[in-house]
């Protein structure tokens, strides 16, 4: 299993959407870890970045990229084209998560039926997070997944509800027996996860702690946070073999 974090530069929040009834008034200039997984004959990508957003959702999430850092170049620097990736996992289809799922049109997108569903209708407290010309591609292929699913020998995914009603966690296990679990927003900071502190976009408050205990309880070598830079130690780890 060869896996490479690539990125999709940066935007501003306040980060107290990462953090419930924490940080209010701070802006947090968060990053976009997305994961390039080549396992079982497979090229997948867990989640695409924030990608180009329709003009008037710009405003409020300045995006800071240079040229060099969008996904297509990061994923073109280790010699991928887009229409290589076999399979995408989205961890759930907020915008930030699913931005670039356009580039991959010879890709099968993996995504939780519960949230497939609840983005074309969310509640209206939820609604700010789903940009519908983000996820909704005419001519992809969208494989909805009901729970747990082993995708290929050595990734699998877990569903991880909470922050969205159907959101899933993605576990990896190296051939080493080293393994690598990408959070997703269920854990968008290292702090979500280590000190339970939920996410403050939060569809089930009391989901979304559960979430986070059983991500905990798999003991992972490694934890990678959607929002929050890799420690080069880390990176190394993730990267080797
Ligand atoms: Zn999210």
């Amino acid at each position: 299993m060869k896996i490479r974090v690539l990125g999709d530069g940066y935007f501003k929040l306040d980060k107290s959407y990462l953090v419930y009834t924490k940080y209010m008034g701070t802006i947090y200039k968060a990053c976009f870890n997305v994961l390039y997984v080549e396992a079982g004959g497979e090229r997948i990508l867990v989640d695409t970045g924030i990608g180009e957003l329709p003009e008037k959702y710009r405003k409020f999430y300045p995006v800071e990229r240079k040229p060099e850092e969008a996904l297509e170049a990061r994923l073109k620097s280790i010699g991928v084209e887009p229409g290589k990736i076999t399979l995408v996992i989205n961890t759930h289809l907020h915008f930030d998560h699913c931005g670039n799922n356009k580039l991959f049109r010879n890709a099968t997108f993996l995504v939780q039926v519960d949230e497939l569903r609840y983005a074309y209708y969310p509640d209206r407290f939820m609604k700010g997070g789903y940009i519908r010309e983000q996820f909704d591609i005419p001519g992809i292929s969208i494989e909805p997944l009901y729970g747990y699913r082993e995708v290929v020998e050595g990734v699998e995914v877990i569903p991880t509800p909470g922050h969205t009603p159907g959101h899933q966690s993605v576990v990896l296990t190296r051939d080493d027996g080293v393994q690598v679990v990408f959070c997703g927003d269920a854990a968008p900071l290292s702090e979500n996860l280590e000190r339970e502190n939920i996410p403050g976009i939060v569809y089930s408050p009391v989901s979304a702690l559960e979430s986070i205990k059983l991500l905990k309880q798999l003991r992972a070598d490694v934890y990678i946070y959607p929002h929050e830079p890799i420690p080069p130690d880390k990176l190394k780890l993730i990267e080797q073999g």
